[in-house]
């Protein structure tokens, strides 16, 4: 027996659970219920974070939280649950499977069947924003170790539980050499982990457009935050069925699990909303406690009453469907198909009583890192970068000197081009000759900007990690 939490949230949120519920417990689920509120009345209640903090308690002992749509009201000042509870319990993986139903759900793609992974913590999403100049802003990208080596791992574990035959990799390590390349190198090595299952990286973008082309090339796609944010919503569409597909949001201790549309408002109390999407979430929250054989008999009896033709109102459609039905009805129609296997689409067959494997991350011996010199922002309104280098010059140290000057990451000293536009934000680069750099000499340098009244706005150590730089390039240098 598993105890989870439940929160039936608002909307269509409380019909399509009892749905839910109802299916995985005639299929034989050992699970006990306890019930939070999350959502609508506990924003307007006052609560900015739209959840009570007994309810985390419960949600932190129990670890496995079923929870279905919120309405996030309007306004400035609600925090959104879903990204609060992500990043709180470290749920660092988002798991989407976008499974083609054709010919019973239109789709362009009748033979898709894609497992999209996403990292779910770092990346873009740290939110770690400033504005430094007039002009311009900006964002952390921030990729970690082991923040890589968990999702990859997670990506590889679940390829081989659900017999899934290759994991694909998203990235843009040809130009984020060492965010988006330090992803693509972990997934390199993990890969060699798991040689029973084929492995292969795309540069997102082309990556992307041929898996919207041929989605049916793909298996497991794995990526960073962001790509995989604007891609699980891609290949959901594509598949035909947003409104049927689950998600679940996987931690090391803790995991929720969803459906991925929002709560319908409009469609609420009316006995119509579909609960499919969110039996997706709660099938591979039993796969993911274990009970795998409920999980199977679930899936297939839903896969067979989607087969009947047994539809509510969003995909009914006249040539496919047999039966408009309510939500309830829908739910019976599962119950009744319990034990039957689809015949037209494919069943599944889920390993018994298994559940991934995960190591934990072993953090690694410290490299040998050596300060080779610092990049000084500067905030300066004027526009040739010759005459920046006539200012900043004189700060130089007797063996620290300018080595270069970028604008928006683009080399304009030395050499640059004059077609090159230029903003307010400089990036001035120090080196020292012959010599590591040391904290004091930043030190130094800053204190001589300060005394020519240069507007430093930040400072980014330059270092060598076992004898390999480990920083970017001026474009074109
Ligand atoms: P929505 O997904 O709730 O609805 C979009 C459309 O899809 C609607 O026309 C609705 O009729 C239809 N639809 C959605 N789910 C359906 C189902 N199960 N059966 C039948 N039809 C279904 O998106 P929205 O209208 O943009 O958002 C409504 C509220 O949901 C907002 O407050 C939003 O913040 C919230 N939301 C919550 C979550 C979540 O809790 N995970 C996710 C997305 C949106």
């Amino acid at each position: 027996m598993t105890r989870i939490t439940v929160a039936k949230g608002d909307g269509i949120g409380p019909e399509i659970m009892d749905a839910t519920l109802a299916i995985i417990k005639a299929a034989g689920a050992k699970i006990e219920i306890d019930e939070v509120d999350v959502g609508e009345k506990v924003y307007l209640a006052g609560n900015s974070s739209g959840i009570a903090k007994e309810s985390w308690d419960i949600i932190r002992r129990n670890k496995i939280f079923l929870k279905a749509p919120i309405t996030t009201p309007q306004g400035g000042g609600y925090k959104s649950l879903n990204v609060t509870t992500r990043k709180f319990l470290g749920l660092y993986a988002n798991i989407r499977p976008c499974i083609s139903l054709h010919p019973f759900v239109k789709t362009k793609h009748p033979i898709m069947d894609v497992v999209i992974v996403r990292e779910n913590e770092e990346d873009l999403y740290a939110g770690i924003e400033h504005q430094q100049t007039d002009e311009v802003v900006q964002c952390l990208k921030l990729i970690s170790r082991p923040g890589c080596e968990k999702i990859v791992r997670y990506a590889f574990e679940y390829a081989k539980q659900y017999g899934r035959k290759k994991v694909t990799c998203f990235t843009k390590d040809n130009i984020m050499k060492q965010t988006d390349g330090l992803f693509h190198q972990v997934f390199d090595e993990i890969a060699r982990e798991y040689p029973e299952i084929e492995n292969e990286h795309w540069i997102i973008d082309i990556g992307a457009a041929k898996m919207a082309d041929t989605p049916e090339a793909f298996d497991v796609i794995v990526m960073p935050n962001l790509y995989g944010d604007v891609l699980s919503d891609v290949a959901a569409q594509i598949a035909g069925s947003v409104g049927l597909a689950g998600s679940a949001n996987i931690g090391e201790q803790c995991a929720m699990f969803e459906a991925i549309h929002g709560s319908a408002p409009r469609r609420a109390g009316q006995n119509m909303a579909n609960p499919s999407g969110l039996l997706q979430g709660a099938i591979m929250m039993l796969n993911h406690i274990g009970q795998t054989d409920v999980a199977e008999k679930v899936q297939n009896a839903w896969l067979k009453t989607i087969e009947e033709g047994i539809h509510t109102y969003d995909i009914y459609k006249e040539e496919t469907s047999t039966k408009k039905v309510g939500t309830k009805e829908f739910a019976d129609a599962v119950i009744a198909n319990l034990g039957k296997k689809p015949t037209q689409l494919k069943a599944v067959t889920y390993a018994k009583n298994a559940t991934l494997n995960l190591k934990k991350y072993n953090r690694k011996a410290p490299a040998k890192k050596e300060l080779v010199g610092v990049d000084l922002f500067v905030h300066w309104s004027g526009t040739s970068p010759d005459d920046l280098a006539k200012i900043i010059q004189p700060m130089q140290l007797a063996d620290v000197t300018l080595s270069m000057i970028t604008n928006r990451g683009i080399k304009v000293w030395p050499e640059g081009f004059e077609e090159t536009f230029c903003t307010d934000h400089w990036r001035c680069r120090f080196k020292p000759k012959d010599r590591l750099l040391t904290k004091n000499d930043i030190i130094q340098l800053l204190q001589r900007a300060t005394d020519a009244n240069i507007d430093i706005i930040k400072t980014e150590n330059l270092y060598h990690f076992d004898g390999k730089a480990a920083y970017s390039l001026g474009q074109g240098q």
